[in-house]
């Protein structure tokens, strides 16, 4: 018999991936131009041309002993300087290579942050809406996620008075994703000052560490100019697992890495046994051929005036239909409010061929999230089939 843990696993399934199965078959069935999928977080931006140039020149130039060999397992020393040294000159901190830990994405970076960190019991805790994930990564190391209510008057900025309530002796770390999925949400410097303050001020009271992991697949999407505030800025420990899987468009690519401030409490010992986290996950390093491509490519960006065109048409249609959403600022997702329930909504959806996620499925129901990483064309399509769902609920 397998796992209990893993058999409760296998009955809950994934929502967001079960949907994208559906949208295939619905595909099959109808024709892919009459499904409106909007379902997953896959980036429909092509990688800039310049990764598939490194991509080639790298795979021909280098010996392949030396490309496709093991390294150290923290990464090549080279790639994490010149990761070091981007971020130090965009965000004014003072990292070296010693600070940064190649990853496999970020889903593999938090899996290392949390091993790292946590002993069974510890508390993990994490602002509604949030990435479903986070309950299975925090699950691996028997840590428990606690999940803080959405702030919805709040215009689902996190609540610094909320945070204060949840923390206990038990607190290990607050984990918090900006740009935010699901929501599309930018927590503002003031949030963030915020949060920082209270982390202090409990962490001063309670005697003890509380780390504040910053997931940021999304730091590169942020519209109108709008500034994500870099965290190890504004509080000590904070620990940052990021990723080029939207960024770069690479998600199938699984490169990330995880920074460790010189300036976090223990960051030695946290920096060795994340890398010892790293190997014994069974990722022992990050894929080295696409370490080398992203050191090239640092100063590469995706088309986000193309996100950011799907983001103005596909508000002005849903709330031209009679819908409420959330403006986004970052990311590539809208929030969008349920005349009733969210789930039921969802299934009603389907018979339009749209494919929207429940909000149930990341902890916040009465809305779903819609993902405008999808073509233009498939935005300027499916807005008939969203006035015809509305006109179903009396819009
Ligand atoms: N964190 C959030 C909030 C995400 O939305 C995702 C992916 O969708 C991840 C982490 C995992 O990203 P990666 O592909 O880099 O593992």
């Amino acid at each position: 018999m397998i796992s209990a843990k893993m058999i409760r696993m296998t009955e809950g399934g994934s929502a967001i991936r079960a949907m994208f199965e559906e949208g295939a078959r619905m595909a099959a069935r109808f024709g892919q131009e009459n499904v409106y999928d909007f379902s997953l977080g896959n980036p429909n931006i092509p990688a800039p041309e310049k990764v598939r140039e490194e991509i080639v020149r790298i795979a021909s130039e280098t010996d392949p002993m030396e490309l496709h060999g093991y390294m150290s397992n923290a990464g090549y020393p080279e790639v994490r300087a010149k990761v070091a040294a981007s971020l130090n000159s965009r965000f004014g901190t003072d990292f070296t290579g010693d600070n940064i830990l190649m990853t496999v994405g970020a889903a593999g970076g938090l899996n290392v942050i949390l091993k790292t960190l946590l002993n069974p019991g510890d508390e993990v805790l994490v602002f509604a809406p949030y990435f479903l994930e986070y309950g299975n990564y925090v699950s691996n190391f028997d840590g428990v996620l606690k999940a803080i209510p959405a702030n919805i008057e709040g215009n689902f900025q996190p609540d610094p008075e909320a945070l204060r309530a949840a923390i206990t002796p038990k607190t290990k770390a607050l984990l918090l994703n900006n740009p935010n999925n699901p929501t599309g949400v930018i927590y503002t410097e003031q949030t963030v000052r915020a949060i920082a303050a209270v982390l202090e001020e409990k962490q001063a009271e309670l005697g003890t560490p509380i780390y504040l992991i910053s997931d940021e697949p999304y730091r590169e999407l942020a519209y109108d100019g709008k500034e994500v505030p870099y965290l190890t800025n504004y509080y000590r420990n904070t620990l940052v697992g990021y990723s080029w899987s939207k960024s770069l468009s690479l998600p199938g690519e699984r490169i990330g890495y995880v920074v460790v401030p010189p300036a976090c409490d223990d960051a030695r010992l946290i920096f060795d046994a994340a890398v010892i986290a790293n190997r014994i996950l069974g990722f022992v390093n990050a894929p080295s051929l696409q370490q080398r491509v992203v050191a090239e490519c640092l100063d590469e960006r995706t088309d986000v005036a193309a996100y950011d065109r799907n983001r103005r048409t596909l508000y002005e249609g849903l709330t031209e239909a009679g819908f409420t959403c959330v403006y986004p600022d970052g990311a590539f997702y809208m929030w969008m409010k349920t005349p009733g329930d969210d789930r039921e909504f969802s299934e009603r959806a389907k018979k339009y061929n749209i494919l929207v996620v429940p909000g149930t499925s990341f902890a916040c129901p009465g809305y779903v999230r819609v993902a405008y990483c999808v073509s233009y064309d498939r935005i300027v399509r499916s807005l008939p089939a969203f006035k015809k769902l509305a006109a179903e609920y009396g819009l």
